[in-house]
């Protein structure tokens, strides 16, 4: 049974102005996705990927279809860590994570996520001295302490330097390993999608539309292999020659 059921008719942007000039983002696109599943989604700039996260996560209703998050989609949580960190600069590292809680914050909890994305040191000081890696691992970290239905990310490790993408890329898979939790990860960069992914969902330049779902078989303890990685990575061109012309 899926944890998430998204089925979407149609999402067309309209300019609103007398002319009213029309894009449709999304025409018919069906995805299934299992509880604690770990999904990247991969296509082309601007083919519909944050579009579709902010329809999952409520920001954009003017589509036509439905989605649906754990039985229950109107008390859903969602997670979401967007292309761009999103800390307030007034708040330290701890305060940021704590804003998002309307009650009392878990403070073992924040203790611990902390701890795991390498930050308790960082906690008490403003977000203008972290570097780009660690301002993204603040923003996971408030992410995953609502303890979200379902985590959305969207391209966070963007314009990262190669070892600082990789440092998080690690840091993210073992905190989603010890508290797994469904994930639909946006990217654009296949070897990284491989090393995270359960399943990779290549999509269309818009209107946006599946054009092939790859599970990743390759074992969890292997996935900081760069030699499995590159692999995998080879085979899947080899078998699936489309997905060249399209990141
Ligand atoms: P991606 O995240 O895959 O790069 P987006 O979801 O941002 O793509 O955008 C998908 C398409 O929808 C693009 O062609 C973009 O120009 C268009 N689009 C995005 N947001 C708007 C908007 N608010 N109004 C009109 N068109 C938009
Ligand atoms: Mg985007």
């Amino acid at each position: 049974m899926n944890d998430i059921t998204i089925s979407i008719q149609d999402k067309t942007y309209r300019s609103g102005h007398l002319d009213d000039r029309q894009h449709q983002a999304i025409a018919d696109l069906q995805l299934g996705v299992g509880r604690n599943e770990f999904v990247c989604l991969l296509g082309p700039s601007g083919c519909g990927k944050t579009t579709l996260l902010n329809m999952i996560a409520g920001l954009d209703s003017h589509y036509q279809g439905h989605i649906r998050i754990g039985s229950q989609a109107a008390t859903a949580k969602i997670g979401y860590v967007f292309q761009n960190p999103r800390l307030l600069p007034w708040y330290t590292v701890r305060q940021n994570i704590e804003v998002v809680f309307a009650q009392t914050p878990p403070a073992a909890l924040i203790d611990a996520l902390l701890a795991d994305m390498q930050l308790s040191d960082v906690q008490q000081v403003y977000p203008e001295r972290l570097s780009l890696g660690m301002q993204r691992r603040v923003a996971i970290i408030r992410a995953f302490a609502i303890n979200p239905d379902i985590l959305l990310m969207d391209e966070p490790f963007v314009s990262l330097d190669a070892p600082s993408a990789r440092q998080v890329r690690n840091l993210l898979y073992s905190l989603w390993q010890q508290r797994p939790h469904t994930v639909l990860f946006v990217s654009h960069d296949l070897r990284e999608a491989i090393a995270l992914a359960d399943r990779l969902i290549f999509l269309s330049p818009p209107p946006m539309r599946i054009i092939s779902d790859i599970p990743v078989n390759i074992p969890r303890e292997l996935r900081n292999d760069e030699a499995q990685i590159e692999a995998f990575r080879e085979h899947l061109l080899s078998q699936h020659p489309a997905i060249n012309g399209l990141l």
